[in-house]
């Protein structure tokens, strides 16, 4: 099919809930793509954050048809190597002690929200602090914790005992401490609500205050973890030790994949019949993640990261239609003058280049193994759309 047809097909039997860019992918290289027509495309998406080695890497491949071809799931009535191999070594990669598995952001988060809900439950403390503009999920309980409005309005009412306090402001989440709350829930760099880091102080003032009022700092990494912000955990480049994080999106490279860790403290917390997921911990996915982590988690891969990102930000500054960069790594939101970034979007998709949207600004999450050479073709595609 080309892609005419397949978007024709999709309008007849797909439920309407995304607004696409009308573009049909069909195969990919690193950060090169094709779509059924056979027209190329710089993808500055990595499908949200989620391919960080790219598209067909060989040594993902390889791992996940090894795996399929062995055994490719067998539920958690019982134990699998895959499985227990990538538990180990996200704790040693993080310091976490222990690993959940599911199979998305949201279903991560979830988790995380039942572990603050079972560590109160025994004060009588359910509500958990979050941030305005942040983005937990879509599902009730992260719906609720996800503290924008657009995304609350058709579904009232909420589930109850979630508290929204202001990004970066100490005295904002103060406010909203009681005996009531067990946790505050926070991205170190908000990414759907507009690209926004937090500020070191402001988190680590976040994270010392938690301490002392006996209430978990739960960090949602969906999206900032695995490398993507240029450390492995964002939170490590903070400096804190949160009691519970989240993961997914860039954990198995396009394998559905979410996980919540638990730190020391809390690693018993829950206990059989207290949480479950059919597919969580699937022998592919996880040998899908053991080769992401195996990549991401090093030392020298970690440096070029950062030293993608600065090039980015040096390409970028030049730009005089761009009124702001922010972000972190390669996790980069651009404030554009006279355009909106919805119609960047389409533009740079006409033009060959595939890039996000994140509230009014452009988003680039490209995968963290881009070349310089595929920098350089998107940015050059980039400047054309801005200039017309
Ligand atoms: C994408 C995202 C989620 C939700 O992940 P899903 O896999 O879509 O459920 C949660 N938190 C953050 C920070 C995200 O970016």
């Amino acid at each position: 099919m080309n892609s005419k047809e397949i978007i024709k097909q999709e309008e007849e039997y797909i439920i309407h809930s995304y607004g696409r860019v009308p573009v049909a992918l069909s195969e990919g290289k690193n950060a090169t793509a094709k779509d059924a027509d056979g027209k190329e495309y710089i993808d500055f998406t990595s499908g949200i954050g989620v391919n960080c080695l790219g598209y067909s890497d060989e040594g993902w491949v390889k791992a996940v048809s090894e795996q399929a071809a062995k055994i490719q799931h067998i539920s958690n009535y019982y134990y699998n190597e895959q499985n227990t191999a990538l538990a180990e070594a996200l704790s040693k990669a993080t310091g976490m002690a222990k690993s959940f598995f599911c199979n998305s952001g949201l279903e991560a988060n979830e988790t995380a929200i039942k572990i603050a809900r079972k560590f109160g439950e025994k004060r009588g403390a359910y509500k958990i602090i979050t941030l305005e503009n942040s983005f937990h999920g879509r599902s009730f309980a992260t719906l609720a914790a996800t503290g924008q409005d657009s995304f609350h309005k058709d579904f009232l009412p909420l589930l109850d005992g979630f508290l929204y306090a202001e990004a970066n402001n100490l005295d904002s989440v103060e406010a909203q401490i009681d005996d009531e709350v067990c946790a505050v829930m926070l991205e170190m760099v908000q990414g759907e609500g507009g690209v926004i880091p937090m500020e070191e102080s402001f988190v680590q003032k976040l994270a010392k205050l938690c301490a002392e009022k006996m209430i978990l700092i739960m960090v949602d990494e969906v999206q900032t973890g695995v490398g993507r912000t240029g450390s492995f955990m964002a939170y490590q480049g903070y400096g804190i030790k949160p009691d519970v994080i989240t993961l997914a999106k860039g954990i198995a490279n396009g394998l559905p994949m979410g996980v919540c860790m638990v730190s020391e403290e809390l690693k018993d917390i829950l206990q059989p019949g207290m949480q479950g997921s059919t597919f969580g911990g699937n022998p592919v996915a996880c040998a899908g993640a053991l080769e992401v982590l195996r990549r991401v988690n090093d030392e020298m891969f970690l440096r070029e990261i950062e030293g993608k990102a600065a090039y980015f930000r040096h390409e970028l500054d030049k730009l005089p239609q761009v009124a702001l960069v922010r972000g972190k790594g390669l996790m980069l939101g651009i404030a554009v003058k006279g355009k909106t970034a919805k119609d960047i979007m389409l533009d740079c998709a006409e033009a060959g280049l595939l890039v996000l949207t994140a509230k009014d600004l452009v988003r680039f999450l490209p995968p963290l193994t881009i070349t310089k050479e595929e920098i350089d073709r998107g940015l050059e595609i980039f400047k054309k759309v801005l200039a017309k």
